[in-house]
Formats: structure tokens, sequence, C-alpha cells
């Protein structure tokens, strides 16, 4: 099961990072937080428009490296339509997966995203595929305008 993951791992992020979903500016954003990696670079500045406790779009813009660019290109397609505690759920288990504190895949319940626990073989990685997920948080919790990872 985890070989498969691995040939999906590398497909998902060649093609996010080609075509990244969501590349763009939403105007008057209800919350707009920039979040840096320095340990590999990346930065993004991720928007959200939310209705009541509702994230009705999310977007980003910034440059990183291919799996930071496909960790936030997948992530902003799929909190669209979710309420805050559902995001904050899947950061939770993405979090564990991706960190290895949680071995299990669990593909029910982050469905695309466990591709993305493939990073965990290479943990020098796991900060650039939870740098969009950090950021997130700190939209969420309106704690602040930018985050770093350090
Ligand atoms: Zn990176």
């Amino acid at each position: 099961m985890f070989e498969d993951l691995r040939d999906l791992y590398q497909e998902v992020i060649f093609d996010h990072n080609r075509n990244p979903r969501n590349f763009r500016v939403i105007e008057n954003a209800d919350r707009k937080v920039e979040g840096f990696n320095p340990l590999c670079g990346d930065r993004l500045t991720l928007f959200l428009t939310l209705d009541h406790d509702v994230i009705t779009d999310a977007s980003f813009q910034g440059s990183g490296c291919a799996i930071s660019t496909a960790s936030v290109s997948l992530m902003t397609g799929i909190i669209q339509g979710k309420t805050i505690a559902e995001a904050e759920k899947l950061f939770t288990t993405f979090h564990d997966m991706t960190t290895g504190k949680e071995e299990e895949i669990q593909l029910e319940a982050v469905g695309k995203l466990a591709v993305l626990a493939g990073v965990r073989e290479f943990p020098a990685r796991v900060k650039c595929a939870t740098l969009a997920w950090h950021t997130l948080d700190a939209a969420l919790n309106n704690s602040g305008n930018s985050i770093s990872t350090e």
C-alpha cells in the first residue's frame, strides 16, 4: 500500500507544482496570512473568505519548493466548503500523519492529502508540507498576519 502511495506522491506533487490550483489573489479576503519556512525558503500568502464559520473560498500566492506548492494547492481545494472546525480537524490529522505521530494513513479522513504523508520519509521536508497548514491555523484563529515555521 505504501509503495502505491509513493508513486502517487510523486505524481500529485509534480502535477500540483506544474499547475497549482487556486493560485490567485482574493480581493477583500476575510483573512490574509503570510507563511514562511526559513529552512527551505518557502513563502506563501493564504487568502480565505468566510461565511460565518464556513470557508467559502481559499487561494494563495507565493513561491516555494514543489512540496510546499503542492501542499498549499491541495489544501486550498480541500478546505473550500468546510467549516472552521472541520478544517482544524484535518490540520490535526494531516500533521499527525506527516510527522509520523499517527502511523496509519487515514485515506478516508484526508483523501488526496494522504499522498503528502509520504513526506514523512524525508524529515527535512515535513515543514514544506505543513507550512500551508500552519498558515491556515493562524488564519482561522486570527492570530496575526504572518507565521514562520521556525
Ligand atoms: Zn520547501
